[in-house]
């Protein structure tokens, strides 16, 4: 099953251009499973989500993009009050809450800012990334080769044409937000660049 983990829509990402339901159509289309809404420094509100899921037509996860000070992190089962600006805050609170921390999009600013200390911060990167070159995801998965988890892959969609340009495919089916936490913790899972 292939499930971006990267999009972001509007209003809660003003930078995009997609309605919600736009993207979980395309997405479909295009041939995914799933989508996940990882809107910059913001949760969805449960309600807007639950009337999302019953609309769309496919599965619809959703995690978040933090802005942090060493880089955007995509943060799986990280509820909103946890959410910060500095990564050692995150990654305790992702610890209390078995939440996962994966670097975004690591080969984009070029400069890799995490140590020998905070690396340990991430399970792993996101190693395939629609938005970034071919030279970078090159790079990003290398980098996700030293992680004990393998990288994940998502559009980092914000207009319609960047919908379904990679993904994350999952060994197995998986249909609520828990489901994708327990495959992502097994591993079970590649990154993958789509043509499209
Ligand atoms: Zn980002
Ligand atoms: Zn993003």
């Amino acid at each position: 099953m292939l499930v971006d983990l990267h999009c972001h829509t509007l209003p809660l990402s003003a930078c995009s251009a997609l309605d919600p339901l736009e993207l979980a159509r395309l997405a479909a289309e295009r041939g995914l499973g799933g989508i996940c809404l990882t809107e910059h420094d913001r949760a969805w509100d449960a309600d807007a989500l639950d009337a999302l899921r019953r609309a769309a037509p496919i599965a619809v996860f959703s995690a978040a993009e933090l802005t942090t000070d060493l880089g955007h992190v995509l943060a799986f089962g990280l509820p909103a009050a946890a959410f910060s600006a500095e990564a050692r805050e995150l990654a305790a609170a992702a610890e209390r809450h078995g939440a996962l921390l994966y670097l975004a999009h690591p080969a984009r600013d070029g400069l890799l800012r995490v140590t020998r200390e905070t690396v340990e911060y991430f399970v792993s990167v996101e190693a395939a990334n629609g938005s970034d070159s071919r030279l970078q995801n090159i790079a990003a998965a290398g980098l996700a080769k030293g992680f004990r988890l393998p990288g994940i892959g998502g559009s980092d969609a914000h207009t319609a044409a960047e919908v379904g340009r990679a993904a994350t495919r999952f060994a197995a089916a998986v249909s609520s937000d828990g489901d994708l936490l327990d495959a992502l913790r097994a591993g079970a899972y590649e990154a993958v660049l789509l043509d499209s």
